[in-house]
């Protein structure tokens, strides 16, 4: 039978091969292909009964087809096997990764596959799989065959997104990555790998439905799209969360996913190489660990910080405020690197200010909290982050953790103004807008600066306009000695899906 023939007989969905014939339940040598011999299966019912070639791997498939995982059905309809065939694939099904259901995987999957809501391919090795992905066995009902699926340790590893030599202007291709089943949110970081040169911005998410999750163009004609994020001082790194919000505004979709990065106009410098990464994290209680700088002057140190009375007194107070979410801040450990000249942190914008020099000596591993003695910026400033959100632990950028006044001069004798700034500059830099703005809402047909995009407000349903909320854009002290400190569910629910949170 030569190639052409047993590929057109599959196609035209007969219900046997042409000879050699190919017997009920046959796992015998009865077919050749190109001269050499093929292993060859009837298929189920389901899928035409025909013949198909046995397959361990793509490599193994004639063109036109896949290798995929046929599922035999008993009388019952339950899984009685599964078999490694080359198929023609099906003409409007999703693509490896994309989302299925069992019930209808022979149409939903061009690979005829679905294993726990994702289509999936056979592999011989990792080469075989998208990124994000790896060639392992997996068991199903008892049968075991190696498809593209996830490592078990897959939510702890980043998704590695290459690195890319990019010119001002210029976006990557589409980027399609796979994200495991159990993911509950991603971080997405884009740096740049020579420094601090060019703003970096993300062009385009899509998840596994091919919903648009962001749009660059969009936001730039400052209309809000699912997914909020602005690229905004992103000289050096830029970090997105997924979903970044509730699931009344997006619904996160593990899966067949789609990222453009790029880099905005505007740099002297030739070209950046940027680093792009995903990294899929899981949701429910967990971990935040700070690194503490304490800046000279402070009147404490790394070794005086775990018995010193203020200090841990705020710690405390901080850790009581996101305790209320169910995350848990402790402090790692704390450091004496800051230098004399950046304990009064004259100029926050831009990669050349004090700000970002102080963030570049961020260690990692946690977020890095620079205690200062204050920030005196051209406008009255407590405490900064490094972005909304910052990046996910990678240290050395110019975003790489908050900056909080400590002097009592700034912020009093007492713990509660220094913990509320150093918990509002934490809820930033893990991904959360102010739930009120300080400037009006822009009008019709306004735009930024002078007035607020987005009705003022953050994308977070629960969080109404309220003064008590950690988040609103005011330090606010209240009659009975309290601050604004409060945390939404809601809000909840975007900082424990920040990768940084540890499980
Ligand atoms: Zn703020």
């Amino acid at each position: 039978m030569s190639r052409l023939l047993w590929i057109s007989g599959l196609l035209a969905g007969t219900a046997a091969c042409g000879a050699p014939p190919c017997p009920e339940g046959s796992d015998g040598r009865d077919g050749t292909l190109d001269g050499g011999p093929l292993a060859m299966v009837r298929l189920p019912p389901d899928l035409g009964a025909a013949c198909a070639a046995r397959c361990n791997g793509p490599d193994d498939c004639p063109p036109g087809t896949i290798c995929t995982r046929a599922r035999y059905r008993d009388e019952e309809g339950h899984t009685s096997r599964f078999e490694l065939v080359c198929l023609p694939p099906a003409a409007r099904g999703r693509a490896a990764a994309g989302a299925c259901t069992v019930a209808g995987e022979l149409e939903e999957c061009a690979s005829r596959s679905c294993h726990e809501g994702q289509c999936v391919v056979a592999c011989a090795r990792d080469a075989d799989c998208l990124v994000g992905q790896r060639c392992v066995e997996v068991s199903e009902d008892g049968f075991t065959t190696r498809l593209c699926w996830y490592a078990d340790d897959a939510l702890e590893r980043p998704i590695e997104l290459g690195t890319h030599e990019l010119r001002g202007g210029e976006a990557t291709a589409p980027l399609v990555f796979a994200v495991p089943p159990e993911t509950e949110g991603l971080g997405l970081v884009a740096e740049d790998l020579a420094g601090h040169r060019f703003p970096l911005t993300f062009v385009e998410l899509r998840d596994a439905e091919d919903v648009l999750l962001f749009d660059l163009e969009t936001i730039l004609a400052w209309q809000d799209t699912p997914i909020r994020w602005l690229p905004l001082q992103t000289h050096g790194a830029a970090a997105m969360l997924a979903p970044g919000s509730t699931e009344d505004r997006v619904r996160f979709r593990h899966g067949r996913w789609t990222l453009r990065a790029g880099v905005l106009p505007g740099s002297t410098a030739d070209s950046v190489r940027v680093r792009l990464r995903a990294l899929p994290t899981a949701a429910g209680p967990g971990s935040l660990h700070l690194n503490v700088h304490l800046a000279p002057g402070l009147g404490v140190n790394a070794a005086s910080a775990s018995t010193d009375t203020r200090l841990q007194g705020v710690l405390g107070t901080v850790e009581a405020i996101f305790q209320a979410i169910g995350l848990r801040v402790v402090a790692r450990r704390y450091l004496d690197d800051v230098e004399p000249h950046l304990s009064v942190v004259d100029s926050v914008q831009g990669p050349e200010s004090e700000a970002a020099a102080l963030l570049r000596g961020a260690v990692g591993e946690g977020l890095d909290v620079f205690l200062v003695r204050s920030i005196d910026a051209a406008t009255p400033t407590l405490g900064l982050a490094g972005g909304v959100p910052g990046p996910f632990g990678e240290p050395g950028t110019s975003h790489s953790g908050v900056i909080v006044s400590y002097d009592r001069a700034v912020v009093g004798d007492g713990t509660l103004l220094a913990a509320q700034v150093l918990a509002h500059e934490i809820g930033h830099y893990l991904g959360l807008f102010h739930n009120q703005e300080g400037s009006p809402a822009c009008a019709a047909g306004e735009r930024p600066p002078g007035c607020a995009p987005f009705g003022g407000q953050d994308p977070i349903a629960d969080t109404s306009t309220s003064d008590r909320n950690l988040m609103f854009w005011a330090l606010r002290t209240f009659e009975d000695g309290s601050v604004n400190d409060e945390l939404t569910e809601g809000q909840g629910f975007v900082l424990l899906r920040n990768p940084l949170v540890s499980r």
